[in-house]
């Protein structure tokens, strides 16, 4: 996570990106881009960002991942641009004159969407709606969005601790869950995988110091695998465009195996293998022939190009006993997850949304699909209840051991699961715990075993009269914080009242 490199200019940077434009082979894109990147250059002037880079240093890094998506012109000079009217004398109306009105468009949009922050619920239910919004209007403004905070994660390191951890937090809670809801898959593992380290370090330490090495040793077979695998197909003169291997990302790999106590050796795709087929018919055809040569597991078949998941993920998947002779051990097997798909399933599962922007506007068509999903989300929010049901499938994947609720001031308080507000109590100070007397829930008075959930504003009154803790909390508080102090409490009280009574 090293980024002490001041750049005062990055001339690799910009020659990086003149060179991508360069090579799709439009003139006048080279000619727009240039401009983009002097207006920005002239515009932020001498800024520096808290790194100590040159401010536009950011733009251009953003510019150039969505350059390298293959995101059309003008979301890369948009993405030049995006901070020119948050940030410098220049305004959005200067921008439309000088780039025209779709330029302005999208620079508005990430203007205008402003950065989501944790104040409380209804500003965060606002701030997504707002996100939403944007997407629906033009989803070209989230794929800059995405990239800019993409850029700004890999530079975290230079922020002070509480902010680093909030920006962190944030694009895991609600960046990540929206990039996979749109089956960007790429960018949700990205987001996820940059911001783990500060949100979870001690949890990133273990799974880099204990878990990784032994994926390394996986690693090695699946090479081996994927050779032998290679040989096989060719000589059953099966024709597929590709067979690689991909690590899964830590973030997923990580609460995966939280999922499975921890245990590696649960986990099938840690390094899985894919397939690339040139039709939907072929992918079946290779389906078969990979269970001829290796013995399937019971139950672990998928066809989710039949059945795609919800977020149009589209893929055959199998885990299979690898032939034994590829393996030390000769007892078994080791065990491999394939997946199997054609190139257009492949792009879309790694870029979703993002893939139908790209240069080649031959795919336009495909997009009404994803933008009625965005519609939909549009309209249901216009309810505030429904709004709460888009918070909760947002959620579905990010919330499953942990909520997050939030202090009346707006800070996030990590909780377990159906934790009440006696456990946020003794969270914020075992004298809170200790002189609890009632709680708010979003406004509304509630008793004190109530679950919380992710979102909730917990708002706890003290009694200053009140002895202490009841010993009947600890049949429903789920923090061991919570249940410490009682215990403790309670065990002090019956020792003092043994003791008053002997004596
Ligand atoms: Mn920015």
């Amino acid at each position: 996570m090293k980024n002490t490199e001041i750049l005062t200019i990055d001339q690799e940077g910009i020659d990086d990106l003149i060179r991508i434009m360069k090579e799709r082979g439009d003139e006048d894109d080279v000619v727009l881009i240039q401009l983009a990147y002097d207006y920005a250059v002239e515009a932020h002037g001498e800024q520096r960002r808290k790194s100590g880079n040159l401010y536009v240093v950011h733009p251009l890094a953003t510019a150039i991942e969505l350059a390298r998506l293959g995101m059309d012109v003008e979301t890369v000079a948009a993405g030049l641009l995006h901070d020119v009217p948050e940030d410098t004398e220049k305004t959005l109306e200067d921008i439309a004159e000088e780039f025209g009105e779709e330029i302005g468009f999208l620079v508005e949009g990430i203007t205008k969407l402003g950065q989501l922050k944790y104040r409380g619920m209804e500003r965060y239910v606002d701030n997504l709606r707002r996100m939403f919004m944007a997407m629906a209007q033009d989803a070209r403004v989230i794929v800059i969005k995405f990239a800019d905070r993409i850029n700004n994660l890999r530079t975290l390191d230079s922020l002070p601790e509480n902010k680093r951890r909030r920006i962190a937090l944030e694009s895991l809670e609600i960046f990540a869950p929206i990039a996979n809801r749109l089956g960007m898959g790429e960018f949700k593992g990205r987001l996820e995988d940059l911001s783990f380290p500060h949100v979870y370090p001690e949890e990133y330490r273990w799974l880099t110091e204990q878990v990784l090495p032994k994926i390394e040793v996986k690693q090695e077979f699946i090479e081996q695998f994927d050779e032998w695998l290679n040989i096989e197909l060719s000589t059953r003169k099966l024709e597929f465009i590709d067979i690689h291997s991909r690590k899964k990302h830590i973030y997923s790999l990580y609460q995966k195996l939280v999922r499975h106590n921890r245990d590696v050796s649960k986990i099938y795709d840690i390094v899985a293998v894919r397939i690339i087929m040139p039709n939907v018919a072929k992918c079946y055809e290779a389906l078969g022939i990979v269970h001829e040569i290796c013995k399937p597991l019971k139950g672990r078949i998928k066809d989710y190009i039949s059945q795609p998941k919800p977020n149009g993920y589209q893929s055959l998947h199998t885990t299979v006993f690898s032939p034994r002779h590829l393996v030390d051990d000769e007892s078994r097997g080791e065990i491999v997850e394939i997946q199997i798909r054609t190139p257009e399933m492949h792009e879309e599962a790694e870029f979703g949304i993002a893939a139908h922007w790209q240069y080649d506007v031959e795919k336009i068509e495909d997009v009404d699909h994803k933008v009625e999903w965005m519609q939909q989300i549009v309209d249901m929010q216009e309810n505030s209840s429904d709004m709460n049901q888009v918070l909760e499938s947002l959620k579905i994947d990010i919330f499953q051991n942990r909520i997050y609720v939030f202090t009346p001031r707006g800070d996030v308080i990590e909780l377990p699961e159906n934790a009440t507000p006696v456990d946020f109590a003794y969270r914020i100070h075992s004298d809170v715990g200790h002189k609890c007397s009632g709680a708010k829930v979003n406004e509304q008075i509630v008793s004190l075993d109530t679950k919380l959930h992710s979102g909730d504003v917990i708002e706890v009154f003290t009694d200053p009269h009140r002895k202490g803790p009841s010993s009947d909390w600890l049949e429903f508080v789920k923090t061991n914080t919570a249940r410490g102090h009682i215990r403790e409490y309670v065990n002090r009280k019956n020792r003092d009242f043994v003791k008053g009574t002997d004596l």
